[in-house]
């Protein structure tokens, strides 16, 4: 039934342009959406559209989480820190494609919706998902560098940590800009260099901490 639906979201995201990559799409194939939402959402888990998770935050679309795997470009073995566990769909997700020998940190400043997707993850069977609670604008220094680092939160910078944990040849993702609308950066460090390109306009939940907003 729920697999119907998600193969159904699946298709019309590939075919609407969102994700073009075989990996990506299989991904979303497997990684039950409507496990990572409360029980009154799993009728509508599988529209195109972000929902609430409690605590004013939100899962974001599929459309979304899609367009954000594909550019991170993740292949196996790769070491990736998120920043906004949220539910833990999306770090599920990274784990499906950095699979087999990868590593997906995630950090939660919102201690209950970081043990709710710790406990989800471990049930579904992400091992290779450590969920942190913690100020995720410092990163994760105890582990980095990262091959790649996101951001599901928008801040009014690229905060310094990240960049500063990102391996050299690594890619890092976060929303930039204002509270209302931000652009999608995506870096790429070489040695020193960081090179940026912005892949479009977003709306994300506010990023905030030390090197994001404040309260
Ligand atoms: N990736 C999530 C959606 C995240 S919503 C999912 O798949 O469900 C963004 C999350 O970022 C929220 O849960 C919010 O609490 C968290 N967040 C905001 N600022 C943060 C910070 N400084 N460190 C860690 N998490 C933060």
């Amino acid at each position: 039934m729920r697999e119907a639906e998600r193969k159904e979201l699946v298709r019309r995201l590939k075919t609407y342009g969102y994700v073009t990559s075989d990996r990506v799409l299989a991904a979303m194939e497997k990684v039950p959406r409507h496990e990572f939402l409360p029980d009154s959402m799993a009728e509508i888990a599988y529209e195109d559209t972000p929902l609430p998770i409690g605590q004013g935050q939100t899962i974001s679309a599929p459309h979304m989480v899609g367009m954000m795997l594909e550019a991170l470009d993740l292949r196996p073995g790769m070491k990736v820190l998120e920043i906004g566990t949220g539910s833990g769909y999306h770090a599920a997700l990274v784990a499906e494609l950095v699979r087999p020998n990868g590593r997906v940190y995630t950090v939660e400043r919102i201690e209950s919706l970081g043990l709710q997707a710790k406990g989800r993850l471990k049930r579904l069977g992400y091992d290779d998902v450590e969920v942190v609670i913690a100020d995720g604008t410092n990163g994760l220094p105890e582990h980095a560098p990262y091959d790649r680092i996101f951001a599901a939160a928008a801040g009014p910078q690229v905060p310094g940590p990240l960049k500063e944990q990102l391996a050299d040849g690594g890619t890092l993702m976060v929303p930039v800009g204002g509270r209302m609308v931000q652009d999608l950066v995506l870096m790429t460090r070489n040695g020193d260099r960081f090179t940026e390109r912005s892949i479009g306009s977003v709306v994300f939940v506010p990023l905030i901490g030390e090197h994001g907003y404040r309260g």
